[in-house]
């Protein structure tokens, strides 16, 4: 079906998240320009793949993608592709509107090693909270999360009273459905950690982390995961770096949030879940071990949230 026009808000809003102190100067380019993507066939990517210094070609799990961003709608099937050639053996595709949930549940059904989350963004309650949840719900039985969902305080694309209240549906739902709750949080943790004490909540995530140390801590003391996206990666993230050193490994996934925020060597380039191995290259050279390790330990993690198998 054909994919709505984003508002430009709604466009960048992943791109803004990255122009918090310290990252004003990253200049995320224009991904909607499609000229810019750097097409690489399966068959070189793999064998690229071979020839890298690690000689990894592992099993990797994306575990936060949009998929269904118009974005893609030019190659859908090469990315999907590139990403088995690169060692990707599954993605979590974020849905946060009908339109790409419906395009999600038709992608699961061509690619099984795709899984379904679905949520209304902090930034869009206000508008699309009401519209959209009766649809999380009735696909619940076909989700392995229930997000993201979360408050963002930097913005305030909705008040932020109504940011809680459909944090707190949806947590309410995940608990009642037996999901994991894939959590965006900006400049809001106290809120959030005081909000989701109320509930009974195992299985949790922190997408694309961003926050302090002590707020890293806070998230693993309660048995929650931290993931890191591609913002780990880049030179102006020392203190993320530092967290990520920090904190064991046991607690990390790891994410590309494509299509934005690519990692180097990709910067300026839309991003795809084939360059989630960057992103594990990072981790693995910050805790002085192999990406293997990465690969592999975070693959186990992501399993143990999403509850999938394979
Ligand atoms: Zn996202």
């Amino acid at each position: 079906m054909k994919c709505k026009v984003y508002p430009n808000n709604l466009r960048n809003w992943d791109l803004d998240r990255v122009k918090a102190p310290g990252f004003d100067d990253l200049n995320q380019p224009n991904i909607t320009n499609i000229e810019q993507v750097e097409i690489v066939e399966p068959r070189e990517l793999s064998r690229r793949s071979k020839t890298n210094s690690s000689g990894y070609l592992g099993a990797m799990i994306d575990s936060h993608a949009h998929l269904g961003d118009d974005v893609f709608d030019v190659d859908r099937a090469a990315v999907l592709e590139r990403a088995q050639a690169a060692g990707v053996t599954h993605i979590v595709d974020i849905c946060t509107d009908l339109e790409t949930l419906e395009r999600g549940l038709e992608l699961r059904s061509q690619y099984p090693w795709l899984h379904l989350a679905a949520a209304t963004t902090p930034h869009d309650v206000e508008k699309e909270g009401e519209s959209f949840f009766p649809f999380v719900e009735q696909h619940a039985s076909e989700l392995v999360a229930i997000g993201e969902t979360g408050l963002d305080y930097h913005y305030e694309y909705s008040p932020k009273g109504l940011q809680q209240k459909w944090l707190r549906r949806y947590a309410q739902l995940a608990m009642k459905r037996d999901l994991p709750l894939v959590i965006h949080c900006r400049d809001a943790f106290a809120d959030l950690f005081q909000i989701l004490s109320e509930f009974s909540l195992p299985r949790l995530v922190l997408h694309c982390f961003t926050g302090t140390l002590q707020e890293a801590l806070g998230v693993i003391e309660r048995g929650w995961y931290v993931s890191f996206s591609g913002i780990v990666t880049f030179k102006k993230s020392e203190q993320l770096q530092k967290v990520a050193a920090e904190l064991p490994l046991e607690r990390i996934l790891i994410e590309t949030d494509a299509p934005y925020l690519a990692p180097p060597p990709h910067r300026g380039k839309r991003n795809e879940p084939a360059y989630v191995k960057e992103v594990a290259k990072c981790i693995a050279d910050l805790k002085g071990i192999t990406l293997d390790e990465v690969a592999q330990q975070t693959a186990q993690n992501a399993k143990a949230l999403f509850r999938f198998l394979g």
